[in-house]
């Protein structure tokens, strides 16, 4: 299968040159040529299957053409290691819990498919391949986690001095092996600069091979496709009135919720969740889209504004603002109001959601009130225990910490130091 640019679609590439690309040379994001169908009779059969099951089937209408079966099964297999499970809250309203890989977030599904995939296609090369990766705190874990130990790849998670978690740092800083941690005194931009620069250095892409991880990578978002068919066969029965609500940041999670969609899942309605970055939500009322700087909340891995898979939507779309505010629609919420809904949820349910999971079972909620029934799922992208300080704050009480955080607090943090200025990460990119 061949991959365009959704800004040039006569720009093909293979799988190959779309992955290790990461972005199509006219700075569009590829896209796949054809959207599979996966037939109503599998699907009805996939209720007797368990995720890893689903998603081989689903790895293997994206990608068969491309890699050989075996190598496929290993991939996936060997990304998807861990459960999706489908939790029951009230009524017809369940969370697709999507916390329980190894940084405890859902980009761990695309991060480590995404690596393993990679690892497979530059198993050819003489040299290893550099990953550059620029994080404000989740994307630096699941890339860091996922990369962990892959054959010839050495990832380098540059991130700002002072302004992601303890928690997350810790994440990415004890692991060791093929992964290094830069700490840069500045801030993300900072970081992101760095990382483009390096990225159009002449002289040090002829003596390293570097390659991004982020997140609009196709082999980070379609695998995202493969938990919607596990939260639709974990429903039990089929349904017509299917609504899945995603908070959302960059987009890539209901992205590739809508691709499941195209692929058959029958969805009636998405709905995008977010925070006061509500750029997506405004464009769905009124048709503008109008990107502004992003503004900090407690639901900080939403704090996009202007998301870069909004472009994909667009294109999936065929740019009609009637079909896409037909397909989706969007619910922003401020600061009080997740904190109102942790509290309200623990109390009434017992179940403890974090503040981007709030986002998205708030939204589902107040859209079951505009129609007759809804059956419908959010996805919980996060654990809780990821957004400690704010759960606890707003529950009066100590929540526990899953082992995988015990252990990684418990270990101590490595991480080489660097100044905001190129010539440094030039030079410790040149010296390694
Ligand atoms: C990244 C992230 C999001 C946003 O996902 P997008 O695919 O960027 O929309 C939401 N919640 C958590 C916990 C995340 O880490």
């Amino acid at each position: 299968m061949k991959y365009y640019s959704t800004r040039n679609r006569n720009l093909k590439k293979s799988l190959e040159e779309a992955v290790i690309q990461g972005l199509a040379e006219d700075n569009g994001l590829f896209m796949p040529e054809t959207i599979p169908i996966i037939e109503q009779s599998l699907l009805r059969n996939m209720q007797r299957m368990d995720f890893r099951e689903i998603s081989l089937i689903i790895a293997k209408n994206f990608f068969g053409t491309d890699v050989p079966t075996t190598d496929l099964e290993r991939i996936t297999l060997d990304a998807i290691n861990f459960d999706t499970p489908l939790v029951h809250l009230h009524d017809r309203i369940y969370a697709l819990e999507l916390f329980h890989g190894p940084t405890l977030a859902f980009k761990d599904v695309g991060a480590r498919f995404m690596a393993r995939l990679l690892s497979y296609f530059i198993k050819g090369y003489t040299r290893e391949v550099d990953v550059l990766v620029a994080t404000s705190g989740d994307t630096g874990s699941a890339v860091a986690n996922g990369f962990w130990k892959i054959p010839g790849i050495r990832v380098r998670i540059l991130y700002p001095k002072g302004l992601v978690s303890t928690i997350q740092e810790h994440q990415f800083t004890t692991l060791g092996e093929n992964i290094s941690a830069l700490e840069i005194s500045g801030n993300f931009d900072d970081c992101q600069r760095l990382v483009k620069t390096a990225f159009l250095d002449h002289e040090l892409n002829s003596r390293l091979t570097l390659t991004s991880a982020n997140s609009i990578n196709i082999a980070r978002l379609l695998p995202q496709s493969f938990y919607y068919f596990n939260g639709y066969a974990k429903l039990g029965s089929p349904t017509q009135d299917l609504v899945i609500s995603v908070p959302s940041g960059n987009f890539g999670n209901l992205t590739a919720a809508i691709i499941a969609g195209k692929m058959g899942l029958p969805c009636k309605k998405f709905i995008a969740a977010t925070n006061i970055n509500d750029v997506v939500p405004e464009y769905l009322q009124t048709g503008k889209y109008k990107p502004r700087p992003s503004k900090a909340t407690i639901a900080n891995a939403m704090d996009v504004g202007d998301p870069s898979n909004f472009d994909r939507i667009l294109d999936l779309f065929g740019h009609s603002h009637s079909k896409i505010s037909k397909a989706i629609s969007g619910y922003s919420y401020i600061d009080d109001k997740i904190r109102e809904i942790i509290g309200r949820i623990q109390k009434k349910y017992g179940y403890l959601l974090d503040p981007h999971g709030a986002t998205g079972y708030q939204a589902l909620v107040d859209h079951s009130h505009n129609v007759n029934s809804i059956t419908g799922f959010f996805i919980e992208t996060a654990h809780p225990a990821k957004f400690r300080d704010i759960v606890e704050d707003v529950i009066h009480k100590k929540i526990d910490m899953p082992l995988s955080l015990q252990d990684a607090m418990n270990r101590t943090p490595v991480k080489t130091k660097l100044s905001a200025d190129y010539k440094d990460l030039r030079d410790y990119l040149f010296a390694v």
